[in-house]
């Protein structure tokens, strides 16, 4: 079956098709982080939907190469800087450090680049980039001494974000002390250096300044994955104006269509707001690593959600994604018991797992992926309590759920027992053996504490990572 996935494009759901001629390999650009601070969960919802998507076409046999691009200059993480004292590099090397541990926190899958905005190679592009279009006539440099992109020259702006163009094309020169460019909607290509800016200045055609944030994106992905990709993601805040903006300095420099497939998640959102950190209603991986949930948690609450839709936060939906991987965990467990070292033979319930990759293809539906997961996971126990399942077929059931957790990566680590919670258990079986109840007790939640769950089985004490 086909991958058919949504194109904020074309408004349609478009049946994926890649660019390479053999049908393997696919170019993929996603609009990494702005480090100027530790990332809140609602950027995660980005970065994990786009997660799946790779994993999903991975899955189905597709080599992904991907690029994130890290935001090291713009005004925020200049703001920032300077806030805190410090050099722009060693200020914003922090956050990227921080974006990394996240990410692998959340099991998110490293890209193939992540490119820096201010790498020499990457501002020499941009410089190369906005040259060009000022001798094409599409750049002009105004009096502020920054760079504009002349929208007039680029009538499809506005395509993307199904945009109505004379809303944001007011005719004439705009004569006001707040805009020094000939048009309203014209975006700056490169600003001037000021004040503000410090140290923070590269040398230009143009006198000293730095890029624009949509010119960094255009250099970085095109120097990477040349002028055409099959797929760009983002947030559905990146629409309007980053993406339109990338497409008009793309496609004016190379003449060629810059993404087939426009792909956009929708918004974390907390109460009916976004959620984002100029609202303040916004929590970071850390802080709910420090309440006591875990990356797959949380990566299991913003992925159940399908990405067109908005995902209302809430730490109930970290409690039911806990008890759902909860469910996952035992059903291994006692997969695993029941296949041994059984080799795998076909398995009666794998229609499930076939399904579940059905829906992804159907532009990654994960709601109804996850709930074939649950049905293969409520019909395996039930054939295994009436002893219908056979060791090999629970072995190849373990095979597809291999392979499911390829898209997901769910599965719980495994991970060493601690010399600590051993002596811990141990002191509880003695207490056991002594019927005392309460330092039995007592011991089991010590051992909670660290993380282990103890259970009771005639083959004496089983423990589990919690
Ligand atoms: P930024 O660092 O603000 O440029 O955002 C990085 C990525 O996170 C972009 O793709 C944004 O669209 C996305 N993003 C920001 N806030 C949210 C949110 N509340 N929900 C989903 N995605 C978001
Ligand atoms: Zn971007």
């Amino acid at each position: 079956m086909p991958v058919r996935l949504f194109n904020t494009y074309s408004r349609q759901t478009e049946v994926f098709i890649p660019l390479d001629p053999a049908g393997k390999s696919v170019k993929m650009y996603t609009c990494g982080p702005t480090v100027y601070n530790h990332a809140h969960i609602g950027n995660f919802r980005a970065y994990v939907f786009e997660d799946l998507l790779q994993r999903h076409l991975e899955a189905r046999g597709y080599a992904v190469e991907r690029v994130m691009n890290l935001t090291d200059v713009d005004d925020k993480t200049i703001r920032g800087a300077r806030t805190a004292g410090r050099r722009l590099a060693d200020f914003t090397q922090v956050y990227k450090d921080a974006f990394f541990q996240d990410i692998d926190t959340l099991r998110i899958k490293r890209a193939s680049h992540f490119p820096a905005a201010t790498e020499p190679r990457y501002i020499e592009r941009m410089i190369a980039m906005i040259t060009q279009l000022e001798e094409q006539g599409i750049a002009y440099q105004a009096d502020d001494k920054s760079v504009y992109f002349r929208l007039a020259k680029f009538p499809a702006y506005g395509a993307l974000a199904h945009l109505n163009l004379d809303e944001l094309r007011p005719s004439g020169r705009v004569n006001s002390d707040e805009y020094e460019k000939e048009n309203i909607g014209d975006f700056a290509l490169w600003k001037a250096w000021d004040e503000a800016d410090g140290d923070v200045r590269w040398d230009s055609p143009w006198g000293a300044g730095r890029p624009g944030w949509h010119i960094e994106c255009s250099a970085m992905a095109t120097a990477i994955l040349g002028p055409e990709m099959d797929i760009h993601c983002g947030g559905v805040d990146n629409i309007f104006p980053h993406h339109e903006a990338e497409i008009a300095q793309s496609e004016s420099c190379t003449g060629k269509k810059f993404v087939r497939h426009w792909l956009h998640c929708a918004h974390l959102m907390v109460d009916g707001q976004k959620m984002s950190k100029s609202l303040g209603n916004f929590h970071t991986l850390r802080d709910l690593l420090a309440k006591g949930f875990t990356g797959r948690e949380i990566r299991y609450a913003l992925l159940t959600v399908n990405y067109r839709l908005p995902l209302n936060f809430t730490l109930a939906g970290l409690d039911a994604a806990r008890a759902a991987l909860g469910r996952i965990d035992e059903w291994i467990v006692r997969l695993r018991e029941h296949a041994g070292d059984a080799a795998p033979a076909a398995a009666p319930l794998a229609a499930h797992a076939e399904k579940f990759f059905a829906s992804l293809d159907e532009d990654l539906n994960i709601s109804a992926a996850l709930s074939h997961l649950f049905d293969l996971i409520r019909e395996s126990n039930a054939a295994l309590d009436r002893a219908e399942l056979s060791p090999a077929q629970a072995a190849a059931l373990l095979a597809d759920w291999q392979r499911i957790d390829g898209v997901l990566a769910f599965q719980r680590e495994s991970a060493a027992i601690p010399a600590e919670v051993l002596a811990l258990v141990e002191k509880r079986q003695q207490a056991r053996t002594d019927k005392d109840w309460k330092a039995s007790d007592q011991l089991r939640d010590e051992i909670a504490a660290l993380g282990w769950i103890v259970k009771d089985t005639k083959d004496g004490p089983k423990l589990s990572p919690r």
